[in-house]
């Protein structure tokens, strides 16, 4: 096909020429129902992998021209209004495997919960990895932002992740390449994470239980983890002061401050809320307000934990 046909291709013609997809595939799927903010336009079209295997195929087949975006829960992610151009991918049931090698490795697909990881980890006597347990995310996603909460982070428990890029090629990546630093992993933006071999110690059930529990009561008396929210909104700042994002936020007077719909949390003031009915754009005009109350206030720019994707303006149907 030429340069021309090409760049005129809408993401419907470029998925009906790949062959031998096995998952299913979604045209004009709505993304809102499939994050924590219930907000944001649909994908042009949404894949659901059944394994590794299938999503090497469609992204060896697919042209680069048409984007990729990988989904895990949304737990920390705000969909724009206008929805998300391209593919974006969800992993399916081949993904959820989990399983131990001894008695500390855990091996994990990138599908899989990260409560549910910490749950069976317990399960097997493996400890260490409690901290999972309060992050509402999956394996992929914990890997993608070095998730950590309760003086762990994913960082200190990772020994190697499987991933394919763009053109589905297949790595096996060390913790040298994942590159890990607060929120963020220096691993290729085009990186689909597979799975993970996490690293535990061997631990009695009732050890860990104890350490679950007192996670779970900290995040019900300190989060808003009921609502319809995105986690941390902003990462804490490296300023010299040592102050954390939702210091600064108070301090700026923004605890509690409104845009339609969308609101800061007065629970915990680095959370934005949805009430119902905010749209993407009451939150994330919401949180550039915040931002900039606080730059005038502390002068600290706030920088974005949350990802937000997608296009501000509703996409005509079939553009590509
Ligand atoms: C109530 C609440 C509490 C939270 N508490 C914490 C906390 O204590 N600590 C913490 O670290 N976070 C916390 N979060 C944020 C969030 O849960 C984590 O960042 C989590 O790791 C995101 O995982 P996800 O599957 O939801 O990813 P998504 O939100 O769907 O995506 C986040 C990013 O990861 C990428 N991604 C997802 N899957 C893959 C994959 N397979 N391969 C490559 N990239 C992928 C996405 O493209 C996106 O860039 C909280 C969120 C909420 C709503």
């Amino acid at each position: 096909m030429g340069d021309a046909a090409r760049a005129h291709m809408t993401v419907q013609d470029a998925l009906s020429n790949v062959r031998d997809l096995r998952g299913k595939i979604t045209p004009s799927a709505e993304l809102a129902p499939l994050t924590w903010f219930r907000v944001g336009g649909p994908a042009e079209a949404l894949f659901v992998p059944e394994d590794a295997d299938d999503l090497a195929n469609l992204l060896q087949q697919l042209p680069d021209e048409i984007p990729i975006t990988v989904l895990g829960v949304g737990s920390n992610i705000l969909v724009r209004d206008g929805g998300i151009r391209g593919v974006v991918v969800r992993l399916g049931s081949g993904f959820h495997n989990i399983s131990k090698e001894d008695d500390s490795l855990v091996h994990v697909g990138a599908g899989v919960l990260d409560a549910v990881t910490a749950r069976r980890a317990q399960k097997w006597g493996i400890g260490g990895l409690e901290f999972l347990s309060g992050v509402p995310g999956t394996i992929g996603g914990a890997l993608r932002m070095n998730a950590g909460a309760y003086g762990s982070e994913i960082k200190d428990v990772f020994v190697s992740a499987q991933a394919l890029d763009r053109r589905g090629k297949r790595y096996s990546l060390s913790a040298e390449d994942m590159g890990f630093a607060y929120r963020y992993s220096k691993a290729p933006p085009d990186f689909i994470f597979l799975s993970a071999t996490l690293r535990g110690n061997p631990q009695s059930v009732e050890q860990i239980q104890t350490k679950m529990d007192e996670i779970k009561h900290s995040r019900e008396t300190s989060q808003p983890i009921r609502t319809r929210t995105g986690g941390s909104t902003f990462k804490n700042p490296s300023d010299q002061t040592g102050r954390k994002a939702w210091q600064l936020i108070d301090e700026a007077g923004c605890r509690g401050l409104r845009e339609g719909d969308a609101q800061v949390s007065e629970k915990h003031c680095n959370f934005l809320i949805n009430h119902g009915h905010a749209k993407a754009s009451d939150l994330e005009n919401l949180g550039e307000r915040v931002r900039q109350r606080v730059e005038r206030q502390s002068r600290i720019k706030l920088e974005w934990e949350i990802r937000r994707v997608g296009e501000h303006v509703r996409m005509q149907r079939g553009s590509a």
